[in-house]
């Protein structure tokens, strides 16, 4: 047998769509080899792939509503993953996953759903309701507290339009720019207490930078970083 041949069986070749931002991209490829490291030892690290894109162009077509073209831009992603030779797509973005069904129609290897992951990740702890901070297209569209709420029987709660305004405008203004400001953070920590005041027994970070914001000890309840979540279910996946 060839080593390239012992290491697919060993090993999934994980696809990652990234550059949404590259912030957070950089914090999949960290966390996925440290998983992989953990799970596997010594040098261990992750076979993988990444493409990722140029994020202006793509923040250009959301904020115009310009989801055909950015579909397009997915699956071409996506399509040159599978033909890299990909075992399976991560698409590094909660709110990319607007797309999700146009990706899977394009290609034939599956995509993990961050939602998918996530909610997983809320049923195994008992929660019923969990509060959501993302972007103004994942908190306000149902595409993905949609999936939350049918497929899993979560009742998703989002901050009021003058918090959602903020929540939005610190991801593309600062997060994604990699510019950490602490009063952003306690905006944050504010907008997260009064969830849990509405009822929130969790909170859903759904976008793959607010990890880098808030941390577990900033909440009464069990923060669900998505980022996190989703890189540990793509290594779960690959050496399944
Ligand atoms: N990374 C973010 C998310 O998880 C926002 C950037 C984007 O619009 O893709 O939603």
């Amino acid at each position: 047998m060839t080593i390239a041949a012992a290491m697919k069986q060993r090993m999934k070749t994980i696809g990652l769509i990234g550059g949404m931002s590259w912030e957070s991209s950089a914090e999949y490829y960290r966390l996925i080899n440290e998983a992989v490291r953990e799970r596997l030892g010594g040098l261990h690290s992750a076979q993988s792939l990444m493409y990722s894109v140029d994020f202006a162009e793509v923040e250009l077509l959301q904020h115009d509503g310009r989801w055909d073209d950015a579909a397009l831009m997915m699956v071409e992603a996506a399509s040159r993953l599978q033909y890299g030779g990909a075992d399976f797509i991560v698409l590094c973005t909660n709110t990319m996953h607007k797309l999700a069904s146009a990706i899977e129609a394009a290609v034939h290897i599956p995509l993990l759903h961050i939602a998918d992951a996530t909610a997983e990740r809320i049923k195994a702890l008992g929660l019923h309701t969990v509060g959501l901070l993302g972007t103004r297209f994942t908190m306000e569209e149902d595409f993905y507290s949609g999936r939350l709420v049918d497929h899993y029987g979560l009742r998703v709660l989002v901050p009021p339009a003058s918090d959602r305004e903020v929540v939005h405008r610190v991801i593309y203004d600062e997060l994604c720019l990699g510019q950490i400001v602490p009063q952003s953070k306690s905006r944050y920590v504010d907008i997260m207490r009064g969830l849990v005041r509405q009822g929130a027994e969790g909170i859903i970070l759904g976008c793959t930078e607010v990890g880098l914001l808030v941390h577990d000890g900033d909440s009464t309840v069990p923060l669900f970083d998505t980022t996190r979540i989703h890189a540990e279910v793509a290594v779960e996946r690959a050496l399944s």
